[in-house]
């Protein structure tokens, strides 16, 4: 299994994000670990997860790299205490410039943590304005330097493309500049408008001229390509890595693994005997969230069952996004058939066109497929009679 640790405080809002993350100008950090704490204690001691050992920890938010050191180090202690992480567990945890120092980086490094994700963004101070970021270009360049000074080799950068008028000329002078600082890893996500956000309210008043269509996926399969090129090849439809530096916590998502996941608002889902699966999240709210821990309740504000077939159409959609696709023989074991076969209807017609591929191993899209992996998506999931 993997484990979750959501840490759900910013320093500023930034207007595109739909993530849970709360602006507060001075958190309870004693409070909130004492609550993560209750609620691992809580969840370990139930029988989803009793006994079992975790192959990868991940601390996302939110900005944990706000949090003190003490947070990561007790939660790391109280996993330590019940033997729960593997010992050659992957550790990580997101960080943003402007939030990390040299006494953060070693502090997580001696609680055990040993991969970072940082939030560069962007290299270019326009675009970083609008944002809404509160660092500088040269503070992401500099936080990535200093992680590689103090001895971090699994270091990833996360940036974002696809901003209003920006073109493949000027994307591709960015990545390229961030490429020279040789990180293990990269996350380059197209801006997305997501509904409910401060962008969606301002795009929908007076639209942004954001890339269209094509646009997009000419810097989609640029990036895919430049950076295969150079030595970090894609492992997902928008993650990128060195040899044996991909990210195994969000690979294991995409392999339909079980999480265990703490904090306000975090999610998790694990397996059921019937080949189902559920799912449940927790409160957004941190005080809600905190007041119920407190209380000694299940925090879970929702909770949803998916049945076997659901479960396999999840299973597609979310293997679908690996660049190795889904391996039929691990499949079929748990879903009583591979692929190919379980969702006929909605995977032949696209094999058909060579947006799916597949052998005797494996299903998987094709470079050009990946285009349409949402539609391919959306078939799937419709196919679950
Ligand atoms: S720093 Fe990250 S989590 Fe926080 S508001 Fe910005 S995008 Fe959202």
């Amino acid at each position: 299994m993997l484990i979750y640790v959501h840490v759900p405080f910013c320093a500023h809002k930034c207007p595109y994000c739909d993530f849970n993350s709360h602006v507060r100008r001075a958190p309870d950090w004693r409070r909130y670990t004492a609550a993560l704490i209750a609620e691992l204690e809580w969840r370990l001691a139930q029988p989803q997860w009793h006994g079992r050992q975790a192959t990868t920890l991940y601390f996302g938010g939110g900005t944990p790299s706000l949090a003190p050191v003490a947070l990561v180090a007790e939660v790391m202690a109280t996993l330590m205490r019940h033997r729960v992480l593997a010992d050659d567990a992957e550790v990580s945890l997101e960080a943003n410039p402007g939030s990390l120092d040299g006494d953060k980086l070693d502090g997580w490094r001696a609680a055990g943590v040993n991969r970072l994700s940082i939030g560069v963004q962007s290299v270019d101070a326009a675009q970083l304005r609008w944002l809404e970021r509160i660092h500088s270009a040269e503070e992401g360049v500099a936080a990535v330097a200093l992680a590689h000074a103090r001895g971090w080799e699994n270091v990833g950068v996360d940036l974002i493309y696809g901003l209003p008028n920006q073109s493949l000329a000027q994307w591709q002078r960015q990545l390229t500049a961030v490429m020279a600082l040789q990180p293990a890893h990269f996350s380059c996500y197209q801006l997305t408008v997501e509904e409910g956000t401060p962008l969606a309210r301002r795009h929908a008043a007076a639209p942004y001229p954001l890339p269209h269509q094509e646009q997009a996926a000419e810097m989609l399969l640029w990036t895919r390509s430049a950076l295969a090129e150079a030595g970090w090849p894609a492992y997902e439809v928008s993650n990128y890595a060195r040899a044996g530096m991909a990210c195994r916590h969000n690979d294991g998502y995409w392999r339909y693994a079980d999480y265990l996941a703490i904090g306000a608002g975090a999610c998790g889902k694990y397996d059921c005997p019937d080949g189902g699966v559920v799912r449940y999240s927790n409160l957004r709210h941190p005080e809600s969230y905190m007041a119920r821990v407190e209380q000694g309740g299940d925090p879970a504000a929702e909770r949803e069952r998916r049945n076997r077939c659901e479960a396999a159409a999840e299973a597609v959609w979310l293997g679908l996004r690996r660049s190795d696709g889904i391996a039929n023989a691990p499949f079929a074991s748990r879903f009583g058939a591979a692929p190919l076969a379980r969702f006929a209807r909605a995977l032949q017609p696209w094999l058909r066109r060579g947006v799916v591929t597949a052998d005797a191993e494996t299903v998987r899209l094709t470079e050009q497929g990946l285009l349409l992996a949402d539609a391919v998506a959306a078939d799937v999931l419709t196919d679950v009679a």
